[in-house]
């Protein structure tokens, strides 16, 4: 019988002869990560099913309305690790919308450029024209920049 390493524990187990497939070992830890696991790979083939069971949700949380209260409580290494992600989550969703908003702002005063630049123009608007289009291709090459960023 082959031994195999299970990789949400990183330990090697022997598969249990009755299973055709097995994915992990036997501990109660590496089961539930596989189920998690799979569950995630579940929802992210068949999108739209939240919906499906969004009642039986429902039902659960007026059945158990301190739930999340008391498992707070009772896990605080649980709060220190959701506090951390939503300052990510929302750090994240900040930083876009400023990529976004500056992205919009460069965008525009380029289209402003485009109108000024016009072919016929008489000697004392040169200077002018110059500085204009130094100005228009230091932005091309931020937006450049910005775009090639993402
Ligand atoms: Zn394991």
């Amino acid at each position: 019988m082959e031994r195999k390493r299970c990789p949400y524990c990183g330990r090697y187990y022997r598969q249990d002869p009755r299973a055709l497939v097995q994915e992990c070992c036997g501990s109660p830890d590496c089961q539930r990560a596989r189920k998690r696991q799979n569950l995630r790979r579940w929802r992210s083939l068949n999108p739209g099913n939240s919906e499906r069971y969004a009642p039986k949700e429902v039902a659960w949380a007026k059945a158990y309305p301190n739930y999340w209260q008391s498992y707070r409580k009772a896990h605080p290494d649980y709060v220190a690790r959701d506090k951390l992600r939503r300052a990510e989550s929302r750090r994240l969703a900040k930083l876009s919308a400023n990529e976004t908003g500056i992205r919009n702002s460069l965008v525009e005063k380029l289209h402003v450029l485009d109108g000024l630049s016009e072919p016929e123009v008489s000697a004392n608007e040169t200077g002018f024209l110059r500085r204009v289009i130094a100005i228009e291709d230091c932005l091309r090459s931020t937006a450049a920049l910005t775009l090639s960023a993402r």
